[in-house]
């Protein structure tokens, strides 16, 4: 029988902690889900309170707290552009500050510590695909800089932890992912679109719907996660996981009116400023690494995720940002 361990998942109430806590659960770990719920709610995570083997904490990561843990994961970020850009101070203070306390956690443990980096970290990439070893083109002062240059500051920190406190770490750099428990108003491109296109709502496309991103099922995701977490000591990462199969927005928008069966039209909206025209991840190292790659085909996901808001109530989310 393998060792129950303590895992304490930062962030663990939003879409994608909330699925790895189950799967965490699943596996009979220990599991401690905090969370301040900026960008979630206590639903996510209501199937699992139940359960002996979890715990939530209502905590905010820019404050310390002691906990006596054997692995971490840090997920705690606003990750929407909407919602990261709602408050940008903040969201650079729980980047970096959220990094600074759960590091410092790892150390006393002396436990293993994952963190949830972003392709964001490329920027509007020059290369294509990214691979780990692209350092980015990232602009410092624009609108999306407090959440990609705080995630890369979150990087060195990790990167110096490792350095000079030998601390265990995991960094991996995770691009677009869609799938059950996105927040309906977090205003991403999946959500916003099933949520138009259900309701028969124009299909906001922004700029000419050119630009790409390749879009990763959770599942497929999270299965990376723990593969991560459990590769030998050193396999620190930055690793890429995502999907490398690419699709315009456009693309996308037509294939989701054609799933749900929808009467939606395209809508054609300003570009944000310093939007990526185009993001595909290299996932070599994964596959070398890891032995991980994903394998859920983009229809079959979004049908599954279709067919899950399809089940909830989108009048009971509050839109957590005048953003959406
Ligand atoms: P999410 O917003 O659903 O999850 C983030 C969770 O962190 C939420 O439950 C939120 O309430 C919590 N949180 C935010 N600030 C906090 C704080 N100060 N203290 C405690 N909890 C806090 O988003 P997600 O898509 O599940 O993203 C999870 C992580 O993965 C994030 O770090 C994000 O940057 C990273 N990521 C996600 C994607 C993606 O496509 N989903 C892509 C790249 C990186
Ligand atoms: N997008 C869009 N319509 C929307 C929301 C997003 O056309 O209603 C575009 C957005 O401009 C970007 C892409 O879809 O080019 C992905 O946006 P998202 O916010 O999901 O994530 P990003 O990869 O930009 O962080």
């Amino acid at each position: 029988m393998s060792i129950v361990k303590r895992i304490v998942v930062a962030g663990g109430a939003g879409f994608l902690g909330s699925h790895l806590c189950e799967r965490l659960v699943e596996q009979e770990h220990d599991v401690i889900c905090l969370d301040n719920f900026y960008t979630s709610q206590k639903t996510n995570v209501t199937h699992l309170l139940g359960k002996p083997n979890f715990e939530l904490i209502r905590h905010d990561v820019v404050d310390p707290i002691l906990l006596e843990v054997d692995e971490i994961y840090n997920l705690a970020c606003p990750a929407s552009p909407g919602h990261y850009q709602y408050n940008p101070i903040k969201t650079m203070k729980i980047s970096i500050l959220g990094s600074v306390n759960l590091l410092g956690m790892a150390k006393r443990c002396n436990a293993k510590i994952f963190q949830a980096s972003t392709s964001e970290v490329y920027g509007d990439p020059e290369v294509h695909p990214q691979p780990e070893s692209y350092k980015g083109s990232v602009n410092p002062i624009g609108i999306r800089a407090c959440y990609d240059e705080g995630k890369r500051a979150a990087e060195t920190l990790f990167f110096d932890y490792h350095r000079y406190n030998k601390t265990n770490i995991r960094v991996c750099r995770i691009f677009n992912t869609y799938g059950p428990r996105m927040h309906p108003f977090d205003g991403r491109v999946v959500s916003n679109f099933i949520r138009q296109a259900l309701a028969g709502d124009d299909i906001t496309i922004f700029g000419d719907g050119s630009q790409t991103r390749s879009f990763c099922y959770r599942d497929d995701l999270v299965e990376g996660f723990l593969r991560l977490m459990a590769a030998p000591d050193e396999v620190t990462g930055p690793v890429n996981l995502g999907n490398p199969g690419e699709y315009t927005i456009k693309e996308l928008a037509e294939l989701i009116i054609e799933i749900v069966g929808s009467k939606s039209k395209l809508s054609f909206q300003p570009l944000p400023p310093d939007d990526p025209t185009r993001r595909q991840p290299d996932i070599a190292l994964a596959r070398k690494q890891l032995d991980w790659e994903p394998h859920v085909a983009l229809r079959d996901g979004l049908e599954k995720t279709i067919e899950w808001f399809k089940t909830i109530d989108v009048e009971r989310y509050r839109p957590p940002t005048p953003n959406y």
